[in-house]
């Protein structure tokens, strides 16, 4: 058997006066019909990271919902995941190839993982590459498999994808985050497009009190009388804690007294995160005002809390992001973002909401400046963000994506049978936009109605978008039709 996951209990009802309420009302309803369905979320690890961190909110949900759901994890060595590691960087585009080793390690692996899979679902979910093999190596049984993708997969190296590509071809459907990381040679006919969402009642999100945010960074030794500015990342290449570091330099110039927090958490499945952290740990070793912390130095989901609430800005300079959870959950408490212009990033902080955006250190720099220097305007925008976050980044909004799914991919007859999927009805006729299923053609979303509508009328068939950035996209693309898929 594979290694379950422990869930605590959860009731979709704590979320009123949280979310919106037209996506908690539409949830419950169309929750009904997937009564009973089995479900397995399975992913490479129960913490660190964005996966570990979404499935521990969404499970307990969907069991609250009266469906049947394990989260269960693969297990590995330490070499089987450097190799899952090295895979992942070249589906984001690092040059580095997997050696014959690489993939022989990466196979056995999973086929020892395949071995102790024995349980019946209707629908078996199973997240990001490290467990893809799985369904070629066990086979399909009579559940529906859905491949679900949390990284950036615009730019592949072409052995890394050619790699995992082969696993993929029996896959039912397919989940990205972005419309930009559907690799064009893809073998799963049917894509869905879906954004995360944070748990703004998880211990990360949760109101903190801002006198015992204050005790918990000073207990840990953070100057409460300096401006502080805070990353917290795995401690990964793409992430650029090192590009941090510089921005930061030149902040100093300018603002002598800031200090910086580099927080960052070891996950089971990323053996990389040592190496990045020695090299933080060198590059600060001199400078009293850089605090590096880790989950293992006991920084856990409060302390993230406290940090992303007491930082005038919290940064996040990745270079390639499939999302970036970290964003919304700064957006959600209120504190500005300066972050790397990468991915789903973006998305979260569409029409220049929320903070700025950067593309290099001197800019992200400056932006830090600018926002530390302007509170007031730093504040408007922080505002502005957190009114996105809680109409479109919340879990509710990410449950009703992911029941439609479910339910398209259950709908859509035996397994083996290649039926064609219908598509998801995303435009409507003109006047007839009040369904609480609108989603935004760019980005999948569902629309909460409680933002004010930005819509767009083509070929007779009203859209609706959650910004202005979505809108923008949709008209300047040719052919409307290919975002029917
Ligand atoms: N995280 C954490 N402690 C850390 C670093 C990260 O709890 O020291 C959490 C962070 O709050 C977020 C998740 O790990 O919820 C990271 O998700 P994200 O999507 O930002 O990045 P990923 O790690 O999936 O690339």
């Amino acid at each position: 058997m594979l290694q379950p996951v422990d869930i605590g209990k959860r009731t979709l009802q704590a979320y009123r006066g949280v979310a919106p309420d037209d996506l908690l009302d539409a949830l419950l309803q169309q929750a009904q019909s997937l009564h009973g369905a089995r479900i397995l979320h399975l992913n490479a690890t129960p913490y660190g990271g964005g996966v570990s961190e979404l499935l521990r909110s969404l499970v307990p949900l969907l069991v609250d919902l009266g469906l049947r759901v394990d989260w269960r994890v693969i297990s590995g060595d330490d070499q089987f995941f450097q190799v899952t590691k090295t895979l992942h960087n070249g589906l984001q585009g690092a040059a580095h190839d997997l050696s014959d080793d690489d993939r022989a390690i990466y196979l056995a692996t999973v086929e020892r993982n395949a071995a102790q899979f024995s349980e019946d679902y209707d629908v078996v979910v199973v997240h990001d590459p490290q467990p893809a093999a799985l369904l070629p190596l066990h086979g399909k049984g009579a559940a529906r498999w859905i491949w679900r993708s949390h990284i950036d997969t615009s730019t592949p190296n072409a052995s890394a994808w050619e790699f995992l590509r082969q696993f993929l071809g029996e896959y039912d459907a397919a989940v990205f985050t972005m419309r930009e990381f559907v690799p064009p040679d893809l073998p799963i006919s049917h894509v869905e497009i879906i954004p995360p969402a944070i748990d703004p009642l998880s211990p990360k999100n949760l109101p903190l009190p801002t006198a015992l945010a204050r005790q918990i960074l000073d207990w840990i030794g953070i100057e409460l009388d300096r401006p502080l500015i805070t990353q917290v990342s795995r401690f990964d290449p793409w992430k650029d804690p090192l590009g941090v570091i510089a921005a930061y330099r030149l902040v100093r110039q300018a603002i002598p007294d800031v200090q910086l927090a580099l927080v960052g958490s070891m996950a089971l499945d990323d053996p990389e995160s040592w190496e990045v952290y020695r090299r933080i740990q060198a590059e600060s070793a001199n400078d009293p005002l850089i605090h590096v912390f880790t989950n293992l130095t006991g920084v856990g989901n409060i302390e993230v809390n406290a940090f992303q609430r007491f930082s005038k800005v919290i940064v996040q300079k990745s270079l390639r992001e499939g999302f970036g959870l970290v964003v919304s959950e700064a957006l959600w408490k209120g504190t500005p973002v300066v972050a790397g212009r990468a991915g789903g990033i973006s998305l979260q902080m569409a029409d220049g909401v929320g903070g700025l955006l950067v593309d290099n250190v001197a800019e992200c720099a400056q932006a830090i400046i600018k926002l530390l220097q302007h509170p007031q305007q730093a504040s408007a925008l922080a505002k502005q963000g957190q009114t996105r976050a809680q109409a479109q980044f919340l879990l509710p909004r990410l449950l009703l994506n992911e029941i439609a799914l479910l339910s398209a991919t259950l709908r859509s007859g035996p397994a083996d049978s290649g039926a064609p999927i219908a598509p998801q009805p995303f435009g409507s006729s003109p006047g007839s936009l009040s369904s609480a299923l609108r989603r935004d053609p760019v980005c999948g979303m569902i629309l909460s109605e409680t933002l004010p509508p930005i819509t767009a009328q083509v070929d007779n068939l009203v859209y609706a978008f959650c910004s202005r950035d979505c809108r923008n996209h949709f008209l300047a693309q040719p052919d409307h039709g290919r975002f029917r898929c």
